[in-house]
């Protein structure tokens, strides 16, 4: 059994959210030995990882007799549990940090203008096909988003009015990059980085942020 106010300090370190797949997980969310309790391993939050139902079962069960897939080794366990740890202090400080800066000044950008902008790289797992509703029943798909450290306004064209829509407050933006910039830019996930493209406008069930940004090559 994991002490109370442990289980409270790593809950709150993950947010409620799996440290390998990174959903939000609520009351389903689990604790885990990284090392098991028969092999000597203690319930101390070191031996710790939040971790939701499905990787729970991933992490757990391996059969050395009959190896299929690649184990989770315990090392790799802990490194994900302290990235995740990180990118949340991450994000809880720059949702203060946006709180602070609601009433200043903010940025304007404009659809196909070519803007640079700084932000934190965050993984985010949705519900994908067929319903893009639960991760339960639908296929999971990972996008990565550029968190920016103060919202901005972003203006689109509306195709059917033709009219200047204002959105407001955008502060997620989604990456649209090609599958090359994943496989070469894996270093970039949970880092400061600054992305040159331009904005475009959330209008399908695959769009996550409150924008979407073309990364230029
Ligand atoms: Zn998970």
């Amino acid at each position: 059994m994991w002490p109370v106010k442990l289980k409270e300090r790593a809950l709150l370190a993950c947010a409620r959210r799996c440290c390998v797949c990174h959903r939000f997980c609520g009351r389903n969310i689990e604790l885990h030995h990284i090392v098991m309790e028969s092999k000597g391993g203690t319930s101390s939050f070191e031996n710790c990882i939040p971790l939701c139902y499905d990787c729970h079962a991933e992490a757990g069960h391996y059969n050395p007799l009959h190896p299929k897939g690649t184990k989770y080794s315990s090392s790799e366990l802990r490194n994900h549990r302290d990235n995740w740890y990180q990118a949340v202090d991450k994000l809880i400080y720059l949702e203060l940090e946006w709180k602070s800066k609601r009433n200043k000044t903010v940025k304007q950008i404009y659809e196909d203008q070519v803007i640079t902008l700084k932000g934190f790289v965050w993984r985010e797992a949705f519900p994908g096909p067929p319903n893009y509703e639960s991760f339960e029943t639908d296929e999971i798909e990972t996008y990565w988003m550029l968190v920016l450290p103060e919202p901005v306004t972003f203006y689109t064209n509306c195709i059917e009015t033709e009219q200047t829509i204002e959105v407001r407050n955008v502060k997620k933006l989604q990456l649209c990059v090609s599958s090359d910039f994943y496989k070469t830019n894996k270093n970039i996930v949970r880092t400061n980085v600054e992305l040159t493209g331009t904005l475009f406008a959330s209008l399908t069930g695959h769009h996550h942020g409150d924008a979407n940004f073309k990364i230029k090559s």
